[in-house]
């Protein structure tokens, strides 16, 4: 019978004049015991792994695998992983608060986030007798290190009487100043609760100010934002998804409301990652682009296999930094432990807790086009 993958035959460089692999380099062998283990994985990323690069990642998944058993510990892939991370050893998969949901609910004593910092800080928050690990503190993002907790007591001394919502992605310290969180799944539903639970027209809404001039367009509260960018999504253009189109007709543009709004006036449709995903789930589009980070195109793309991908995305740096090689470092070493204040997560939760109180969405919103019926005041 013929093989169909034959592992690791490409290279014919003697072991001794070949440089270790990483997993090499930590002991792990790309063994009988780990092929029995982990090689029937290999299809879930055959598209993005290739078959000589296959015996270099196997031994970390393996190895993973065994220490997430030994350890009681689960890991949390945030949708802008790599496929390896996000298809091999994620135990729970999704958007940022879809993720620190699974946290609270799950049994697992340790928690791996394979995210960026505030999100290992969401699932702590939620889950205060676990262990939570953030395999690389640099993992960070431009819009959490727009503004700070001082920044957050700043503005409510200039806008007393106000409501401030902040969106997720945002640290625990700045949560804990706040009255509200939103994702980019309900900002519309939370900005309108507040305003209507304060009796108050304007509403702050922090830090993005993107999406809180997407969120501007999609109601009749003024809304007050700050002027905090999201690095991968502020980079698309409205020009982007006309060249887009002018190359690959029929394409079906899917946009992330951290774009700018000239993007979105220029999309099919726009939402959260979840309501993308779910978008190509259902429609089945032919040829689609998904504007928002590469590794997420790959995620769906691996779900979705009829259906052909353009990929003009960007990459976050903050989410590229963990890696298999990371999480094994975590899982072995029990490090980095993400700690917070006691008061400041009591704080931070209840601006959670406010917004997990709101009745869940029973569908993934679109947000509607056009301008602002008031004009966005940028702090
Ligand atoms: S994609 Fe943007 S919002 Fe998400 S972690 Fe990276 S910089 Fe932050």
């Amino acid at each position: 019978m013929a093989r169909i993958i034959e592992f690791g035959q490409g290279c014919d460089i003697p072991a001794a004049r070949r440089r270790p692999t990483a997993a090499e380099a930590r002991g792990l062998a790309y063994d009988a015991e780990v092929k029995a283990a982990v090689d029937h994985l290999y299809p879930k990323v055959k598209e993005f792994v290739t078959p000589m690069e296959w015996p270099a990642i196997a031994p970390f998944v393996h190895a993973i695998n065994m220490l997430k058993k030994q350890r009681g510990a689960v890991i949390l892939a945030h949708n802008y992983m790599t496929p390896d991370v996000f298809a091999l050893v994620g135990d729970f998969r999704g958007d940022s608060l879809q993720l620190a949901r699974e946290a609270a609910r799950t049994d697992a004593k340790i928690i791996v986030q394979a995210g960026v910092h505030f999100m290992a800080e969401t699932s702590k928050i939620l889950s205060p007798d676990k262990v939570v690990l953030i395999p690389d503190l640099r993992a960070g993002c431009s819009l959490a290190a727009s503004v700070t907790g001082a920044d957050v007591r700043l503005i409510r001394s200039k806008y007393p009487g106000l409501p401030i919502v902040t969106y997720v992605n945002t640290t625990a310290d700045v949560k804990a100043e706040c009255d509200i969180t939103c994702t980019s799944s309900n900002a519309v539903q939370v900005v309108e609760h507040v305003a209507k639970k304060w009796g108050v027209d304007r509403v702050i809404l922090i830090p993005d100010e993107f999406l809180a001039k997407n969120v501007a367009a999609n109601t009749h509260i003024e809304i007050i934002a700050w002027k905090g960018r999201c690095e991968v999504h502020e980079k698309f253009s409205g020009e982007d998804v006309r060249q887009i189109r002018d190359a690959h007709p029929g394409v079906i543009v899917l946009a992330h409301p951290e774009c700018p709004p000239d993007v979105l006036e220029e999309a099919d449709f726009a939402g959260s990652t979840s309501a993308l995903a779910h978008y190509v789930k259902e429609n089945g589009p032919k040829k689609v682009v998904l504007l928002t980070e590469c590794s997420m195109s790959d995620n769906v793309a691996a779900e979705n296999p009829g259906v052909e991908f353009v990929k003009p995305c960007n990459l976050c740096p903050h989410m590229k930094r963990i890696s298999l090689e990371n999480i094994y470092d975590a899982l072995l070493d029990m490090k980095h432990v993400v700690e917070i204040p006691e008061d400041i997560r009591v704080r931070a939760k209840a601006a959670i807790d406010a917004m997990l109180a709101l009745p869940k969405p029973t569908s993934f919103p679109k947000f509607r086009i056009g301008d602002p019926a008031v004009p966005v005041e940028v702090i």
